[in-house]
């Protein structure tokens, strides 16, 4: 059985008070969920996020990390570093990460790597553009990024994964729940070929455009164990309409 697990991608928004207004929205609505939870926002305002998560159901992560421990590599952060400031989890293969700075999978890997031994849990993010589902290569691609990142790892522990459809992050639509089953059932059959993964036990989340309205449909898919949610988590009803779905 696996446990439903929620993620919510601030990216690069928010301000100290923002931060603590969602958080103490979130915190005061949820109920007697079973979904795991957890918040990633930007890294000034991990410390902040932490110390208000203490004690509560919600557990916070990193948007990236560097692919190495230490070192003279001005502007990274390392994975030991957010290991320090209480976070849990790191999102790894972002789409905006691999569009706008260029990522690709030897890095991510690299990157993987480098969060799995500080002891973070990575989710390694995957998916296809439009064009390239259009054109057919949703599979090959996805497929692609996912062994570009996990083969040859020594340590797969905790891992997750989250299909994100390019053309479904921040546009509004969304795949349809057949769609979705149908790339997460793919991913699951790959991870059977990935050394040291547990391919029945790794979660899978769905992520493009998730909100209260849609989350339900996603979750009732058998291959389908939550959502990296961006928008909506920087909504507190709305992120707690989808963890209470999940
Ligand atoms: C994301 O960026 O991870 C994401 C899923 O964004 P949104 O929910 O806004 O589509």
């Amino acid at each position: 059985m696996r446990r439903s697990l929620v993620v919510g991608n601030w990216k690069m928004n928010g301000s100290e008070a923002f931060v603590e207004k969602l958080l103490a929205d979130l915190i005061g609505g949820l109920s007697e969920q079973q979904a795991e939870i957890a918040v990633c926002p930007g890294y000034v305002h991990i410390a902040q996020a932490t110390s208000l998560c203490a004690g509560t159901p919600v557990v916070v992560g990193g948007q990236d990390c560097s692919h190495v421990q230490s070192g003279a590599y001005t502007g990274e952060v390392a994975a030991a570093m957010l290991c320090d400031l209480g976070c849990q989890w790191v999102i790894l293969g972002h789409s905006e990460r691999r569009q706008y700075h260029g990522e690709l999978s030897a890095l991510i890997g690299a990157k993987l790597a480098a969060a799995v031994e500080a002891g973070l849990r990575p989710i390694l993010c995957v998916g296809e553009t439009r064009e390239q589902r259009e054109n057919g290569d949703a599979e090959t691609i996805v497929a692609s990024q996912l062994r570009g990142a996990l083969l040859e790892q020594a340590n797969l522990s905790g891992l997750v994964v989250a299909y994100e459809p390019v053309w479904a992050i921040g546009t509004g639509l969304t795949a349809s729940p057949e769609q979705a089953q149908e790339m997460h059932a793919f991913i699951r059959s790959c991870l059977e070929e990935i050394p040291g993964v547990d391919a029945g036990a790794t979660r899978l989340l769905y992520g493009g455009s998730v909100k209260g309205a849609n989350a339900a449909e996603l979750f009732f898919q058998p291959d389908i164990d939550g959502a990296l949610v961006g928008g909506a988590a920087l909504d507190a009803t709305e992120f707690l309409a989808i963890i209470n779905a999940a």
